[in-house]
Formats: structure tokens, C-alpha cells, sequence
């Protein structure tokens, strides 16, 4: 038998080749062409007004931090409310613009519990940065509410969110944020090869994105100078910006990964509940709670389980390879200064197993996974 891998990205080759042909015989594979087609196709897509095609989500977190930092002339060591139970980039975005991450536990949804949020606040907090995951909106509205009454920016880290939408306005999410970023590496919903998305609520950020994800050069002002899209060379530049734009080959490959998003979404939650039927009797086994104001885009499923690690060394031993959404991020040494103030995601953190999510998996594949862990677990 073939092992069952968490992840197994799937492309519709010969459509994705197409697209990449296209930009090849073209002579264009950079900035520009499929990447603003791409963008144009995201916010037609998700309703949301402006979308920036970058090279990776980790980009877009950082550009969101210095976008806000800038707007709002934040001061070094002022503070963002983050969430310890996330993929590392999302706390090292707040690092490279030598904000403090401040750490707030979780609720049962392993998103940001909006109590402990509230409890952070300080007078030097500017932002709360807020991830969805598994695709969950967990209790985004109450944070979204904490951040208008006290005056705070919201960044959303959307990574595993391509496609999940508020279940009573059915409108994509991302709006509630000032930021909301989304990634579109290999095993994400939305696959490409690395790309991200950085998607702003108004003009004026939309205008900062632009430079700053590409070395800090304003065409603008070569616009203004140089209006008959003559004097090419005459760009200024503004400040030390960095390379984060997307290219057309990820651009490409977006295009069509998401005309298949929603096929593929709803494929996703027809496996989450086959799992959830086979496991719902097996008290052992906690399934983490999707919220009901979302249909989620369901990049994970999780369960929790006592003496994980043999758990998970068992499904491996019958050929079944899940894994772990997050390792609590203060056990990381540089992290390690906020350890024991999130005793919620702590103990989740030494619990939670990601059971194998993706587009190849059978109903026979999903039962023979969760009769494994059921015997393991009643062991
Ligand atoms: C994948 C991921 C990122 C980083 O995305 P890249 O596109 O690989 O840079 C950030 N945050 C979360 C929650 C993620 O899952």
C-alpha cells in the first residue's frame, strides 16, 4: 500500500501548462501579465477591493506590519497581540519591524480566544494579528469588534482560508481586516509552487503595497513626469522597499488552481465529514470545532488525543503520515520569553495531530485511517 501523506498538492497539468505555455512564448514570466490577471480574477473572486500578487505569504505579513507601521507611525517595541498557535512566519513578521509580539491563548477552535485578547490590551498595543486556522473563522467577529472599540489595526493571516465564506452573508472573508493576507504555497488550498496575496481596505495602502514590494521604486512619479510613457528610466525611488513581488509562471498556476477552488473546497469538506461521522463515538478522540458563522475552506482537519506522539508513531507504523498544526510557538527558543501565558494552546500543542487533507483521498482511504486511529487510541 502507498503511505497516506497529510498533504498532496494537486494540479490539472495540461490547464497549468497551458497557462505557463502562454507566458513562455510570450517572452513574460515576471512582474505583470498573468500576475495582474490573477489579481483581477482574486478580487473577482472574493468581492474584496484590492489584491497585490507577492511571492510568498511570509512576504505579505512582513508588508502588512510595515504598511500598518508606517500609516500609522508606530514606534519600535510597541506591541501586536499574536497568536501562539501558528506557522512561525506570523510572529516573525512583527520581529523584522522590531515590534513586540505579545501572546494571547486560544479558544477550543485553536484560534485567538477574544477574552485573552482583551486581557493583553496595553497602552502600547497597536494590532492584533489574527490566523484562521484550518480555514476556521474561529471567533473573528468578537475580535474584529475588540479591535474597533479600542482603536486597533487587524491583520488576518488568511493562509488557510481561499474560499471560506461568512455562512449568513456568504461573502468571502478577508473585509473585516484592515490586512488580510492569503498564501498560495504548494500544499495550501490554492496551490502554486510560492506565491501569496496581500489584500488592503484602502487606496491609499494599495498605492504603498506597490512600492514597497518592489524595491520602493513609485512609477508615480514617473507617471507624473513622464506622462506619455516616455523617460522609462525616470522612476523615483522612495525608500528601501523589498522584492516581494509575484511572477507570471505563480501567476499562471493561480489562475487555474482557483478556478477550481470551490470544486476542490467542497471536495475537502465532503472528506472532513466522512472523518467526522467515523469518529464522532470515539470519545477518545476530540475533533477541534469548525464555527458555525463560517463555511470553512477546510485546509485542515485536527483532532486532539492523549500521548500524541505514540498515537502518531502508530499511524505511521500502518503506513499513515498526519501532522502537527502548531507546535505552541514559545516552545521555540527565540519565542520562549512568553512560555507558560497561553496554558490553552500549550496543552493543545502536545494533543493535536492534522489527520491526511487533500483532493486524492478515498472514502475507503479515510475509514481505513480511522479504524487505525480508533484501535490506537482504545489501546
Ligand atoms: C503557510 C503559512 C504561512 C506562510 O505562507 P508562505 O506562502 O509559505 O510564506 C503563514 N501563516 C500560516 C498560518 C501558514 O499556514
Amino acid at each position: 500500500m502507498d503511505p497516506i501523506q497529510l498533504f498532496v498538492p494537486t494540479f490539472r497539468v495540461d490547464e497549468t501548462l497551458e497557462e505557463i505555455r502562454i507566458c513562455l512564448e510570450k517572452g513574460w514570466t515576471g512582474l505583470g501579465f498573468k500576475t495582474v490577471e490573477f489579481e483581477e480574477a482574486w478580487k473577482t473572486y472574493t468581492g474584496l477591493p484590492y489584491a497585490h500578487f507577492l511571492n510568498s505569504a511570509t512576504g505579505a505579513l512582513h508588508l502588512a506590519v510595515i504598511l500598518l507601521k508606517e500609516q500609522c507611525g508606530w514606534m519600535d517595541g510597541d506591541e501586536i497581540i499574536t497568536t501562539p498557535m501558528t506557522f512561525v512566519s506570523t510572529n516573525h513578521a512583527i520581529l523584522y519591524e522590531k515590534l513586540s509580539p505579545v501572546f494571547a491563548d486560544v479558544d477550543e477552535t485553536l484560534c485567538l480566544d477574544p477574552a485573552s485578547v482583551q486581557e493583553r490590551i496595553t497602552n502600547k498595543t497597536r494590532a492584533v494579528m489574527y490566523v484562521g486556522v484550518g480555514g476556521n473563522t474561529g471567533r473573528l467577529r468578537e475580535i474584529e469588534k475588540i479591535c474597533r472599540d479600542n482603536n486597533l489595526k487587524l491583520i488576518l493571516d488568511a493562509s488557510h482560508m481561499s474560499g471560506t465564506r461568512w455562512a449568513d452573508t456568504g461573502k468571502h472573508v478577508g473585509n473585516e481586516a484592515d490586512i488580510s493576507i492569503f498564501s498560495f504555497q504548494a500544499v495550501k488550498n490554492l496551490p502554486t509552487g510560492d506565491s501569496g496575496m496581500i489584500c488592503v481596505r484602502d487606496a491609499e495602502l494599495e498605492v504603498e503595497a506597490r512600492k514597497w514590494s518592489w524595491l520602493g521604486i513609485s512609477k508615480d512619479t514617473y507617471a507624473r513626469t513622464a506622462s506619455q510613457g516616455t523617460y522609462k528610466w525616470y522612476y523615483d525611488v522612495e525608500h528601501t522597499g523589498f522584492k516581494f513581488n509575484g511572477n507570471s509562471i505563480m501567476g499562471a498556476i493561480a489562475l487555474v488552481s482557483l478556478k477550481y477552488l470551490e470544486q476542490d473546497n467542497a471536495f475537502r469538506r465532503q472528506v472532513c465529514g466522512w472523518y467526522d461521522m467515523l469518529l464522532k463515538d470515539t470519545p477518545q478522540i476530540q475533533r477541534i470545532p469548525m464555527s458555525p458563522d463560517c463555511i470553512p475552506s477546510r485546509h485542515l482537519y485536527q483532532i486532539a488525543v492523549d500521548r500524541r506522539d505514540e498515537v502518531m508513531l502508530a499511524l505511521n507504523q500502518a503506513n499513515i503520515f498526519p501532522g502537527v498544526h502548531y507546535r505552541d510557538n514559545t516552545l521555540y527558543r527565540m519565542y520562549a520569553y512568553a512560555q507558560e501565558t497561553c496554558p490553552r494552546s500549550m496543552e493543545a500543542s502536545d494533543r493535536i495531530i492534522s489527520l491526511p487533507l487533500h483532493l486524492r483521498l478515498s472514502y475507503n482511504q479515510v475509514e481505513y485511517i480511522c479504524n487505525n486511529l480508533k484501535q490506537i487510541v482504545s489501546e
